[in-house]
């Protein structure tokens, strides 16, 4: 794993949209989202730029309402609207600790957030307020992963942080398996080809594609963020090699 600190300038971040309900089995759980603010507002006072993604599978998700018998493609444009409502929360909860944030949606919503507009987004960017785009790409039949690994390659970012609540892609599921083994590096290809629990297929290619290394971790645990941002802390880093 490369000093992070100095090898990255601009970082996007793909948050879970579990990891925001805390304790909870559902929603938000605010203490819990102010926690994570804090990690965020300490890794850009680490001189990084911040693009930030987050899910919303802890209100909706399209799969979930397709597997009830929804339209699939209704229910996903319901689990892009869950991902704005997250978004909307996490920016509060940065600005209540004065970082200066801008919610972009792939869904245009002009009273709550601005539209996706890349180079307003590079503008935000440059004047140090963290980017949180929402509604992944705006598009049903894609996760908040495929809209992380775009957002990630047309921002120009230098890696893919997911925070999760696993520390990294096991060789098989650790909640079943006592024996599974955490990769320290994996390759694209591998994940592909077996299949390994990290990202959506389309996500992973597209990361591929655009030689951005993804490194996956576990946000839950306080502090973490910070530590595999120093290149220390556990997690798995997903590239080329
Ligand atoms: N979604 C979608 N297109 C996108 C991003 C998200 O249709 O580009 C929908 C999809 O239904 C998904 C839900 O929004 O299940 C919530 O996102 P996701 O499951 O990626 O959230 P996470 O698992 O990261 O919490």
């Amino acid at each position: 794993m490369p000093d992070t600190a100095a090898a990255y300038k601009r970082i996007l971040l793909k948050l879970s949209g579990e990891v925001l309900m805390g304790e909870q089995g559902f929603g938000i759980d605010p203490a819990t989202v102010a926690s994570l603010a804090q990690e965020v507002k300490a890794a850009k006072e680490s001189g990084l730029q911040i693009c930030l993604v987050i899910g919303g599978g802890n209100i909706f998700r399209g799969m979930a309402g397709a597997a009830k018998g929804m339209d699939r493609a209704q229910a996903d444009y319901m689990g892009m609207l869950a991902t704005v409502m997250n978004a909307l929360a996490m920016q509060n909860a940065l600005e209540q600790i004065n970082v200066e944030t801008r919610v972009q949606s792939a869904i245009r919503m002009d009273t709550v957030c601005e539209p996706v507009i890349r180079r307003r987004a590079e503008r935000h960017l440059a004047k140090g307020r963290v980017v949180i785009f929402a509604a992944g790409v705006g598009s049903p039949y894609f996760t908040t992963d495929s809209g992380a690994a775009l957002r990630a390659a047309e921002m120009n970012c230098d890696a893919l942080f997911k925070g999760t609540s696993v520390d990294g892609v096991y060789d098989s599921d650790p909640k079943k398996n006592a024996a599974a083994k955490r990769y320290e590096t994996v390759s694209y290809d591998k994940v592909l080809s077996e299949n390994l629990k990290v990202m959506d297929a389309s996500a992973i290619a597209l990361c591929r594609d655009s030689n951005i290394p993804i490194i996956v971790f576990n946000i839950r645990e306080a502090g973490n963020l910070a530590a595999v941002l120093a290149g220390r802390g556990t997690s798995t880093l997903v590239t080329a090699a």
